[in-house]
């Protein structure tokens, strides 16, 4: 097993490139910006800012894949392309996995065996749909035939996060590529070197030049040229549900592009005083926050806990809290790394001040330097939380929960659905009834019951409210990257 010294050795050697990657061709840009580690606190290297010009010559470069190269390739030739893609991510896994981490924080042993495993998997899935989900031929009278298929839509725009750098633009590119579409990607300014280096993949594995650029940049320039742009038929968007709307604005400001948003998250975790295993339950509930250093747009944020357990199962979250090892990421050992920047850890920061004017830290709430980066902050654990707080309602996007206590199973209910979001939820529960009744009444896009945020690539993952519209993973991601297209044949 590799040491922090190996996986230090390891990041010094990497030889890195910030230059996008339009048309098969790394693209120097007049402006570029530092990309500044969360790990060290240096920049690793400068990257491309690319402006209208870059991104129009992206367009032009996907278009032109679409129209000559990708979608003519035979269903087989694609399937290969993207199953060889999938052995080259795992052929480069460590460097990949290094350049997340380097990028955002996250830690070396969730990278290596979450993100990178993780992204090659969903790739073989969607290579495999390619000749697996087939047409339909609906009942017509007698001497008609109507055939119904799915289409690719063109070019697709994604725009995607920073907190799974290459497991999210996979999300999105795997079912566009795989039903035939070409993709021009836009990777968050703070994590874009594991997308470009996944470009350079792409073209040794065989997809044409232009079935995949990459555009770097910020969002609210390169970003927006992308949301804003004619020639994009889809845009596919993973972030916060402030950006998430300004999508939706520049599809009415230009072309009314189809736009598919998976926005923020303020999940509940419900705990009533019935569930069969406390412990158990308090472990995956501290998982469920802290994990990736609450950079998880599902995390479930807020615990609501029936109050005749509350304080018992507090002081499991808290012990369970107490296990975190808190580190540089490089070094295996660690389980939850920096902040993906100062400017976000201070935005936590912020929420933890305003917490403690309004609830009762009772775990962590620091913000710490480690080997010069102050991007750290301890797990933070909030009780006696006012519903009406802002730790309560917005989204923190960091290692912070609030622990609420509830009364009734209306009243538990009543309290997870106040939410502009409805992305994620939890229950736990030994009764079957309730199970059921609960999940039936939250309002959510996955309800995970005894278990907490429940995930598989075969199954749709998306939210309801303000957690955006439309399905990431399993089959039904490829509706937003296909349109029904209907050919009637009158033969008699
Ligand atoms: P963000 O919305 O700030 O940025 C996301 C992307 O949008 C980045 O590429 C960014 O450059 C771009 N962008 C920012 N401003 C823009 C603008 N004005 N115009 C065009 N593009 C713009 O989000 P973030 O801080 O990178 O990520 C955190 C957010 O992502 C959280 O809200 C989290 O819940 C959400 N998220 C959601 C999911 C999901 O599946 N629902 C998954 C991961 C993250």
């Amino acid at each position: 097993m590799k040491t922090k010294q190996d996986w230090e050795s390891a990041a010094a050697a990497l030889q890195l490139d910030g230059r996008a990657v339009i048309n098969g061709i790394r693209t120097a840009t007049e402006k570029t910006s530092e990309n500044i580690s969360p790990v060290t606190a240096k920049s690793l290297t400068d990257v491309s800012e690319c402006g209208q010009r870059e991104v129009d010559s992206a367009v032009a470069s996907s278009r032109k894949a679409f129209e000559t190269g990708w979608s003519k390739m035979t269903p087989g030739a694609r399937k290969s392309s993207l199953h060889k893609l999938s052995e080259l991510i795992l052929a480069n896994a460590d460097e990949l996995a290094l350049l997340d981490v380097l990028d955002m924080g996250k830690p070396i042993s969730d990278a290596t065996t979450i993100d990178i495993p993780g992204s090659a998997a969903i790739l073989n899935f969607y290579a495999e749909a390619i000749d697996k989900v087939a047409g339909e031929i609906p009942v017509t009278d007698a001497g008609n035939v109507a055939l119904v298929r799915r289409v690719p839509l063109g070019v697709v725009g994604a725009v995607v996060p920073w907190n799974y750098p290459l497991e999210m633009a996979i999300w999105k590119l795997a079912p566009a590529l795989a039903a035939g579409n070409t993709v021009v990607l836009k990777p968050a300014e703070q994590s874009p070197l594991s997308s470009l280096r996944l470009a350079e993949l792409a073209l040794e594995a065989g997809l044409p030049e232009g079935t995949l650029n990459v555009v770097t940049g910020q969002g609210e320039t390169t970003g927006a040229a992308v949301g804003l742009h004619k020639d994009i038929d889809v845009l596919t968007f993973t972030g916060s549900t402030q950006v998430g709307k300004y999508f939706m604005k520049y599809a009415g400001e230009s072309n009314m592009k189809q736009v598919w948003l998976e926005c923020g998250g303020k999940s509940p975790n419900l705990v009533f005083a019935d569930t069969a295993n406390l412990e158990e339950a308090a472990e995956f509930a501290a998982r469920a926050i802290f994990f990736n250093q609450g950079e998880v747009c599902s995390a479930n944020s807020r615990l609501l806990v029936e109050r005749s357990i509350s304080e018992q199962f507090t002081e499991l979250v808290i012990a369970q809290a107490k296990k975190i090892n808190l580190g540089n990421p490089l070094d295996p050992a660690t389980t939850m790394g920096p902040l993906v920047d100062s400017t976000q850890a201070g935005r936590v920061a912020d929420f933890i001040a305003s917490g403690k004017t309004s609830a009762k830290l009772s775990h962590g709430g620091s913000r710490l330097t480690i080997d010069g980066s102050d991007c750290y902050l301890e797990p933070t654990i909030f009780t006696g939380v006012a519903t009406s707080s802002s730790i309560a309602t917005d989204e923190i996007f960091g290692p912070v929960l609030s622990i609420i206590p509830f009364d009734t199973e209306s009243e538990a209910i009543h309290m997870a659905n106040d939410s502009i979001y409805g992305l994620a939820a939890s229950v736990w529960t030994a009764n079957l009834s309730r199970a059921h009744r609960v999940s039936d009444a939250l309002h959510a896009g996955t309800v995970s019951v005894n278990t907490v945020d429940a995930l598989g690539m075969n199954i749709p993952f998306g939210g309801f409210k303000q957690s955006g519209f439309g399905r990431d993973l399993s089959l039904h991601a490829l509706d937003k990257y296909t349109g029904l297209k209907t050919t009637w044949i009158r033969y008699e």
